[in-house]
Parts: structure tokens; sequence; C-alpha cells
């Protein structure tokens, strides 16, 4: 169990470390560390995408109501 430097702080974290217990740097050696850095940033990218779609269809259907409700009340 070997001690390398995090590449954030230089504090010496073990190899085995999900993160350095100085600043939390996450990933400081192992390629699960890596890995783990990819699916986070896949995550995020994903989340960020169906947010966004999601966001857009709320605001597309409000204004979509608010334009009927619109052209429904003048016409009365
Ligand atoms: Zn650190």
């Amino acid at each position: 169990m070997a001690l390398v430097p995090c590449p954030a702080c230089n504090h010496p974290v073990s190899e085995q470390a999900r993160a350095c217990p100085s600043c939390g740097h996450p990933g400081s050696g192992e390629r699960g560390g890596v890995a783990r850095v990819l699916g986070n940033v896949a995550g995020t990218y994903i989340s960020a995408t169906s947010f966004a779609s999601l966001v857009l269809g709320v605001v597309m259907f409000t204004g979509f109501s608010a334009i009927m409700i619109t052209l429904i009340l003048s016409h009365r």
C-alpha cells in the first residue's frame, strides 16, 4: 500500500484511497479513480441533457398554454 502525492494538494494519499483526505480530490491513483471521474462526467452530461430537455419542454408547454389561453379568452 503505497502513498502517492495528491494531484491537487500534494498531500500523501494511499493508492487505495478513493479521495484525498486532505482536500477531497477524487481518484488519486488507481484506474478506478479515472473510471469514476469519467462516470461522473458522463452522468453529469446525461443528467444535464435530460434536465435541459425537461426545462425546454416545460417552457414550451407553458408558452403554448399561455398562447392558447390568451386566444381562447380574447375570442369570447
Ligand atoms: Zn489533496
